[in-house]
């Protein structure tokens, strides 16, 4: 839900000009002028706003001829490159330390989601790099921040160490011996925001910053704050120096103006994406992703790791398998459930897809989330038979009545999971027979 309504803008304006086979200067102006509004609308940064048109229009104008695209698409591709530009281009991930523990500080304003986004971080690091990790609750300006960081650690079993209300140096000295001596990979030091920058804080940061010596300094900025999120990103830049942002509460409605602007007017390079309550909703920032997901071309990559994450390997295969052959049955399309049930939400995984969104709706009509457990219940009141051979169901309407009044459903149900079966097997041989092109071509005009 990132950005949606610059999104959905942007995504307007584009729709309309991949359909375009020629372009002049006053169609490129009036595109512009739309580009320029919704940038401004989703409170980005006016400076970003005014080179980001002129650039595109420099490009759009110049002779630039890239095979394959139509001059609308050039435009969309020239816009998606320089969105991508002003999220800083490439990804900058963590910087380890080689030998040794590496130390990461934190910063930011109180509310901004530092301590929780700490704690999803320690497990970001756990799952995906595989480290020991500890975190040190060193933010003694509010009460309630060690409770906090205690109650997330117990939470997610991440050890945190603590010394209660007493000097945040003296604190995060002991905890960084501690951690040595318990031969821990990376510890991550929670420190004291404020509602406000201000000397005191600054001051403390600093002496912090001097004890620890992180290898990273990383900022919580809550993206709902739009553009002046960027403006406070500058401030503690200037004293402090970060070496990476923490994109925060990106689940909000974060309209996009923060993710936009904290590049340019910060140079701090967006690291994280934090994106909910849970505690593994921490992703590492794309600009390429972002850009892609801002424009709708899906995000293949990210659906790509989504399912790596969640599945096993060997499963997914066999299921593909599975549904590139004509006996792909009941007891698959359950199988097929539950692995999307643990992917998350069905039209969330379809929204990744680039430019499959229309052409799955009518998949997404027949199976939509809530309907997969009534489904599980009519697969479950077939006989094994008929699960194996799904022309049985087909074939026969007293099968049916049965199998719905076993499963205490309507006919009608029976029939939609029988039209389920039928659209699934259909949309993968379709995906399947895709050759790369075709594919390529999907991800670059969407709307096609
Ligand atoms: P801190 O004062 O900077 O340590 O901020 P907290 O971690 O306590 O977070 C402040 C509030 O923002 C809490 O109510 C969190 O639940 C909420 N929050 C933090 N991260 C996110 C996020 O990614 N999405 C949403 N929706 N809320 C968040």
């Amino acid at each position: 839900t990132t950005s949606n309504s610059l999104s959905d803008k942007l995504q307007m304006t584009m729709r309309r000009l991949t359909g375009r086979g020629k372009l002049d200067e006053k169609d490129i102006e009036e595109m512009m002028r739309e580009v320029r509004l919704s940038l401004l609308e989703a409170d980005v940064n006016f400076k970003i706003v005014k080179s980001f048109t002129q650039s595109v229009k420099e490009q759009a104008l110049g002779e630039k001829i890239l095979k394959g695209l139509n001059p609308g698409q050039q435009v969309v591709k020239i816009v998606h490159d320089e969105l991508k530009k002003v999220m800083g281009d490439e990804a900058e991930g963590i910087r380890f330390k080689i030998n040794g523990m590496t130390t990461i500080m934190t910063i930011g304003l109180q509310g901004s989601g530092k301590t929780t986004a700490i704690g999803k971080m320690a497990v970001w690091l756990r799952k995906k790099e595989k480290k020991k990790v500890l975190m040190i609750a060193a933010d003694v300006y509010r009460p309630a921040a060690i409770q906090q960081l205690q109650t997330i650690g117990k939470q997610v079993d991440i050890d945190v160490y603590q010394e209660g209300l007493i000097d945040a140096r003296t604190i995060v000295k002991n905890g960084l011996k501690y951690a040595s001596e318990n031969k821990y990979d990376v510890v991550i030091v929670d420190t004291a925001g404020r509602l406000n920058i201000d000397e005191e804080m600054m001051q403390e940061l600093k002496d912090v910053k001097e004890i620890v010596k992180p290898d990273e300094i990383l900022l919580t900025v809550d993206a709902m704050m739009g553009q002046e999120a960027a403006n406070v990103a500058k401030s503690f830049h200037d004293q402090i120096g970060a070496t990476g942002a923490i994109l925060t509460k990106m689940d909000g409605d974060t309209r996009g103006g923060a993710a936009l602007s904290i590049r340019e007017i910060s140079n701090i390079p967006i690291k994280f994406s934090s994106a909910g309550e849970k505690m593994d909703s921490l992703e590492a920032f794309h600009p390429e992703r972002m850009a892609s997901r801002i424009l709708g071309m899906g995000d293949m990559l990210t659906f790509i790791e989504q399912v790596t994450d969640n599945i096993d390997e060997d499963e997914a295969k066999n299921m593909m398998e599975k549904l590139m052959t004509d006996d792909f049955n009941y007891n698959d399309l359950m199988k097929q459930f539950k692995m999307i049930k643990r992917m998350g939400s069905m039209s969330k995984l379809l929204g990744f897809i680039p430019g499959l969104g229309a052409k799955l709706k009518q998949a997404r009509t027949a199976i939509d989330d809530k309907q997969f457990d009534k489904m599980e219940v009519i697969i479950k009141s077939m006989t094994e038979e008929e699960r194996k051979n799904p022309k049985l169901v087909d074939q026969s309407s007293k099968r049916r009545e049965r199998i719905a009044k076993g499963s205490g459903t309507a006919v009608s149900d029976v029939n939609k999971l029988k039209e389920a079966l039928e659209t699934q097997k259909k949309m993968f041989k379709k995906m399947a027979s895709m050759d790369e092109k075709e594919l390529e071509r999907l991800q670059k005009d969407p709307s096609s």
